[in-house]
């Protein structure tokens, strides 16, 4: 039986690992079918502190998990398919593995971005098309932009990247926006944004030979015209999903699925059970602060077990 189990390895689960290490607990990490998470689908990272040059995603996932390795943390490969919260220890199924049996459980398997699902999406995507513009909005600097969707995040991101690129151009499937008002005010009174409204995306366009993205084909549903919007960067933001269907309905979530925790703390409804990362974050989202609630889910964890083991000392 292990004492902890973290299921997920972006930087709030491997962040999670090395603290629990640390604390020889000993932890097993699952890694799922995205190991190192979103951040190994972005190019450089440049606001993570610690890097004054910069690091790529990849490189700054692979070195969370060696430090994790170091102090004895066991990686794993799998599908979670469910866990039981019944009772403690908790059972844990891996698609086609033994069951696991684990004391505590760390959730950290993040959200991931929806996309369109167009032509020229994926194959662009870190080289002109993105999902996060607080990652990649630096390298749009004096560049034209679209970003597509007319939620709270279209309208947030789109604000954010008038501060980099010349010209941002919000491309919307309806006429209404589905943000909020306030967001729409403060987008509205940006004079750096256009509004290309009722567009339904069709299709990236990307320049010869891996040039990167030169637009955007878009459907204008009130003329039933195509048309083509120029711009370097496609930045797509149609919202999240959190990963947290195989957790079957056990685990408290808000109306979007996203694991609600006690305020400030990593605790789930159930205890034992701690939440870290993107899966619970539904407002800051970044690598720093999914790191940082990973280090809390690890000492809540900590805490937990020493209560355990103290009230069997006492019992
Ligand atoms: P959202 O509210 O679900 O909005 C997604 C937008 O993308 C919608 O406008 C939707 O169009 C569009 N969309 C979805 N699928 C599409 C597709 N296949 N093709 C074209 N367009 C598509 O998601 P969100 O903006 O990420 O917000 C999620 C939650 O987080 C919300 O509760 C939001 O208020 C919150 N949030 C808050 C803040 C803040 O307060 N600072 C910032 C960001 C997010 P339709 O409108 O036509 O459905």
């Amino acid at each position: 039986m292990y004492k902890s189990v973290i299921i997920g390895t972006g930087p709030a689960g491997l962040t999670a690992a090395i603290y629990l290490a640390r604390a020889n607990l000993k932890p097993l990490v699952i890694e799922g079918p995205e190991p190192g998470g979103q951040l190994t689908t972005t190019t450089e990272v440049e606001n993570f502190p610690g890097f004054p040059d910069g690091i790529m995603g990849p490189e700054l996932m692979d070195n969370m998990r060696k430090q994790a390795e170091r102090f004895g943390a066991e990686f794993r490969t799998g599908w979670v398919n469910s866990i039981d919260m019944a009772e403690r220890p908790f059972k844990i199924q891996v698609e086609g593995q033994d069951e696991i049996v684990s004391e505590t459980v760390i959730i950290s398997t993040g959200a991931s971005a929806k996309y369109l699902g167009i032509p020229g999406e994926q194959e662009n995507v870190g080289y002109g098309v993105s999902t996060c513009a607080t990652c990649d909005g630096f390298f749009f600097r004096g560049k034209e932009i679209i970003v597509i969707g007319g939620g709270d995040s279209a309208l947030e991101e789109a604000t954010f990247l008038t501060r980099f690129a010349s010209k941002v151009t919000l491309v919307h499937r309806r006429e209404e926006l589905r943000a909020s008002k306030i967001m729409q005010d403060r987008a509205r009174d940006n004079e750096k944004i256009e509004w290309a409204l009722n567009r339904t995306p069709v299709e990236i366009l990307a320049g010869e030979n891996g040039s990167g993205v030169k637009g955007l084909k878009v459907l204008n549903n009130a003329t039933g015209e195509e048309e083509i919007i120029e711009a370097s960067g496609v930045f797509v933001a149609i919202g999240h999903n959190p990963n947290t269907a195989f957790l079957g309905g056990q685990l408290t979530t808000d109306a979007n699925g996203y694991i609600v925790v006690n305020p400030g703390t990593s605790e789930t409804n159930v205890p034992g059970v701690f939440a870290c990362g993107d899966v619970q974050d539904t407002r800051y989202r970044q690598a720093i602060t999914a790191a940082g609630s990973g280090c809390k889910a690890a000492m809540d964890t900590e805490r937990f077990i020493e209560s355990l083991e103290h009230s069997a000392v006492t019992n």
